[in-house]
């Protein structure tokens, strides 16, 4: 049974807990949900999922445990949101730790101070999505390997590279799956 991880060291980790068995559910996939804070759960997961929160501190976490050298090593696919989305950079305009695996430059809390949070619907992969954006970042520049899947103002808010996704915005918090299934088809290589 495959299994889909979500990091559990900071951030709002039980959202995406449940929005992917939703995900997972109405897919009618048989794999199962796993909170990981720790290596040796990691080692279980066909897949990750790291949420929004404090992108300093989980990726300072990240190092810490070892959890994100294993990613890295494992090649383990991984969909980031808001903080998950920094930690998935080449460069952010802050000196923190990242794990680099898509060929991006993001620049944090990028929407200015009045724009902190705010509710936009946003268009993906041709259809309207609830954007809900919480002192988000955006993405300055793309390499070559990553397809934008969203844009926003002008700015860069989604990117796929390889089996790697990444949001500016919370699906998490959305009730809907739709950025959720598609990851898990990506990464699992299944049928929706
Ligand atoms: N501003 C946060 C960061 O860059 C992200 C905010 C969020 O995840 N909602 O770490």
């Amino acid at each position: 049974m495959a299994t889909i991880g979500i990091l559990n060291l900071q951030g709002d980790v039980s959202e995406h807990f449940e929005i992917t068995k939703q995900a997972l559910d109405e897919m009618n996939v048989n794999a199962k949900v796993l909170k990981v804070k720790n290596p040796e759960y990691l080692l279980k997961c066909d897949a990750i999922i790291i949420s929004g929160g404090e992108s300093t501190v989980i990726g300072k976490l990240m190092e810490k445990t070892g959890i994100g050298k294993l990613i890295v090593d494992k090649k383990i696919p991984v969909m980031g949101t808001c903080a998950g989305m920094v930690l998935l950079a080449k460069k952010t305009d802050y000196e923190q730790p990242l794990l680099g695996l898509i060929d991006m430059e993001v620049k944090r809390n990028a929407f200015g101070r009045q724009k902190a949070s705010f509710e936009k619907i946003i268009e993906i992969f041709g259809h309207k999505f609830e954007g809900i954006f919480i002192r988000a970042p955006y993405i300055e520049k793309v390499g070559k390997s990553v397809d934008i899947l969203s844009i926003y103002n002008e700015k860069i808010i989604a990117v796929k590279s390889g089996k790697h996704i990444a949001t500016a915005f919370h699906p998490e918090l959305t009730g809907d799956t739709r950025i959720h299934k598609y990851f898990i088809k990506e990464a699992l290589n299944c049928a929706e």
